[in-house]
């Protein structure tokens, strides 16, 4: 398979054509954002962390039969994805109270939710990617009803098997943030699962293994990527 050119860079990927018209060639790169792009920063390694982490998760998904857009691993930094036309609207699933739900409903942050709980956001930078409902949704044309019931039980389905196997390896998974794109007319996985979109704590200590330790400049936030990849992994 061939890198050709390249079709688009977003703020922690790059996506390259290849000669097979269903398939395209992720890249992972090094930058980091938060807050909507306000704050700018480059982590060391965390596209190749990203990449692997990403990848681990996408196999074991597949393997308790979630569709996700992961094909293989091309090298550290890259992977082959099916193409897919993504879903304009970001699914957060959450089990503990943090980030903006703590804000926003005045939990602290820390608090076990009675269950979990699925949002939505419209995916636009322009506007801050604000949560949204799915009459928003309708009328914005951003998914059919069926899709958004797809999307959101597989979420739940996701945060199911990631908190068992993420138990084992001593991590909570407090929250996090799924894509899913248009795969032959059927909704599939796509993006990333990683430190960047999830929250991940140590679940002896609760510290922070995630995009948290940049956003709110905690520091080392390169070992924190490092030490989910060990986890789950073994490879350091
Ligand atoms: P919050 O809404 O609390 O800021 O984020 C909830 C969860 O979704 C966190 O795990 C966060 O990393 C992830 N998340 C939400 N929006 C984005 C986004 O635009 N980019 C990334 N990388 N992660 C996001």
């Amino acid at each position: 398979m061939e890198k050709l050119e390249q079709l688009y860079e977003g703020k922690a990927k790059k996506i390259y054509k290849t000669e097979d018209p269903d398939v395209v060639w992720l890249e992972y790169k090094d930058d980091a954002t938060a807050f909507n792009g306000l704050k700018k920063g480059t982590i060391e390694g965390k596209g190749s962390l990203n990449n692997l982490i990403s990848a681990h998760f996408f196999q074991m998904l597949e393997e308790k039969g979630i569709t996700t857009h992961f094909v293989k691993l091309i090298n550290d930094r890259e992977m082959l994805c099916k193409d897919v036309k993504i879903v304009l609207v970001e699914v957060v699933t959450r089990n503990i109270a943090a980030g903006s739900l703590a804000k926003r409903i005045g939990y602290e942050e820390g608090t076990v939710l009675p269950l979990p709980i699925v949002e939505f956001y419209y995916k636009d930078d322009e506007l801050g990617d604000p949560l949204i409902n799915n009459y928003h949704i309708k009328i914005l044309d951003l998914a059919t009803p069926e899709q958004l019931a797809k999307m959101e039980e597989m979420a739940l389905k996701i945060n199911e098997i990631l908190v068992g196997y993420l138990k084992d390896k001593r991590v909570t998974l407090v929250d996090f943030k799924l894509e899913f794109g248009i795969h032959k007319g059927e909704i599939i996985l796509a993006d990333e699962i990683s430190p960047d979109t999830c929250r991940f704590w140590d679940a002896d200590t609760k510290e922070k293994l995630d995009k948290d330790r940049f956003r709110r400049d905690l520091g080392n936030v390169e070992d924190a990527y490092k030490e989910i990849l060990k986890r789950l992994t073994g490879q350091n």
